[in-house]
């Protein structure tokens, strides 16, 4: 299940696309749970800053879900309507081909106001905050549900690289600018009838008159505005600012849908840096490069657990 970007990305094995790393290197690590969990505290205890990267996995393990009950308690109609072949979970149901504008904002409005509008900050992303905010962080993620801000993170720490479920662009790209939807999805929850908004709803470009589309990050016209390039800026000051410190890269639920973004940079950014080290939380494949050493750590559990007992290891650590 896929939670983060609902666009086409081709899955990547990890067998074949090898970061400069090779394969046979990977291992799942044999070390019980319980010292991978004191060696993690230990890391973070240790840095003088914490570099966050997440992805679809941590928002699943938050709760929210994009499949089984949740996606049929919340679109009952629109699978009766196009189809449980179609409308598999809300993953799927994003590349369905809406005939019309207003069944398009009819769905995609549901999706937004589920997975960005309508939760709080989800405990799971709040201990996390709690787990760094005493360090300097920063985070960059994939992830477009807004929990980071939710949470507590500052504006200035976090980069969304893939775009804002809260957000809309021209579907054309055809000026750099991106306009908030909250409102417009909320209203739109009101006025959705089988399953599509009514006309006079449906957002157009006030450029170019066409379409407009989600800002996610699908296709060449994804619109990185003035805000995208500010945060992008924040990250290469941070880099910059702690290349020379320990810092540790805190990897939570990053798969191979786009590992290009975080999961192999990460791991390029430990392999050049000696002071570095990555701590990987992921359920599935919690896989690391052996030649890291000490200065990785890789946990195949649930996130939620390994991070309320790492944070138990680092508050011991701090009372020694
Ligand atoms: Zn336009």
């Amino acid at each position: 299940m896929k939670v983060g970007v609902a666009c086409a990305n081709e899955k990547v094995d990890f067998n074949q696309f090898l970061s400069g790393i090779p394969a046979k290197d990977y291992v799942f690590q044999e070390a019980m749970y319980e010292e991978q969990i004191k060696e993690a505290a230990k890391l973070l205890s240790e840095a003088d800053a914490v570099l966050i990267g997440a992805g679809a996995g941590l928002s699943t393990a938050a709760g929210l879900a994009y499949g089984g009950k949740r996606f049929t308690d919340h679109f009952g109609e629109f699978i009766e309507k196009y189809g449980s072949m179609y409308m598999r979970d809300m993953y799927s149901a994003g590349f369905y081909p809406f005939p019309t504008e207003e069944a398009k904002w009819g769905y995609w409005s549901r999706h937004a106001y589920l997975n960005r509008i309508e939760p709080d900050a989800l405990p799971l992303y709040q201990s996390v905050y709690e787990l760094v905010k005493r360090k300097p962080h920063f985070v960059l993620t994939t992830n477009v549900d807004h929990q980071f801000w939710k949470a507590g993170f500052s504006d200035e720490n976090i980069f969304a690289t893939q775009g804002d479920y809260g957000k809309i662009q021209c579907k054309k790209g055809c000026h750099v600018k991106t306009y908030d939807a909250v409102d417009l999805f909320t209203q739109m929850q009101q006025a959705v009838e089988d399953c599509q908004v009514p006309s006079h709803m449906v957002p157009k470009c006030p450029v170019c008159g066409g379409e407009m589309a989600m800002h996610l990050r699908c296709d060449q016209y994804f619109v990185e505005d003035e805000h995208w390039h500010e945060a992008a800026g924040h990250y290469a000051s941070f880099l910059e600012e702690y290349g020379q410190d320990k810092v540790v890269l805190l990897e939570l639920g990053v798969g191979f849908n786009t590992p290009t973004i975080i999961r192999f940079p990460f791991e390029q950014m430990v392999r050049r840096n000696e002071n570095w080290s990555l701590i990987r939380l992921n359920l599935e494949e919690a896989f690391v490069p052996e030649s890291f050493g000490k200065r990785a750590v890789g946990i195949g559990e649930d996130i939620a657990k390994s991070i309320s007992d790492i944070t138990r290891g680092v508050e011991e650590n701090v009372i020694q």
